[in-house]
């Protein structure tokens, strides 16, 4: 996939700690010819990066975080919250972490797919009452796939 500008920074490749998802990582010399890392982050040594441990972070916990962050909290709350609901002490830079890598993921995976819409189109309008004043959110959905389009916002 061809990356434009200011992505170019987030390497996926990049061999990211199994603790808290910081690719701030070194190579930490060979134990029985097995490759260790140090994450310099969290301070903590790991011989396997792919997945994330089962007893560190859950796929769940992830999930709520990214929830979370797109509910506009800010990383700041999310990890207050995992702390005051689940008294889950992540890492300060785990909530940061999670979303820029699987964001990235995720938009990846997205721009594999490309729509099979169907040519019948439909304009679906929704009148918000903003101060006052009415606002026009028109969605552009395909009418087969409920597939949306093109979300437009217009002011009268
Ligand atoms: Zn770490």
């Amino acid at each position: 996939m061809s990356q434009g500008p200011g992505t170019r920074d987030i390497d996926l490749d990049a061999i990211v700690c199994k603790y808290c998802q910081s690719d701030n990582v070194i190579k930490y010399g060979k134990l029985k010819g097995v490759q260790r890392y140090f994450c310099k982050d969290c301070k903590r040594k790991f011989a396997n990066p792919d997945a994330i441990p089962k007893m560190q972070t859950s796929i769940r916990d992830v999930a709520d975080a990214l929830n979370m962050y797109y509910e506009g909290m800010s990383l700041a709350e999310i990890r207050r919250n995992f702390i005051q609901q689940d008294n889950n002490y992540i890492t300060p830079t785990s909530p940061y972490n999670w979303v820029r890598r699987f964001t990235r993921l995720a938009v990846d995976e997205a721009a594999k797919c490309k729509p099979a819409v169907d040519s019948i189109w439909v304009a679906d309008e929704t009148v918000i009452d903003l101060d006052g004043k009415n606002v026009w959110l028109w969605d552009l959905i395909d009418s087969k796939t409920r597939f949306l389009l093109r979300p437009l916002a217009c002011r009268p």
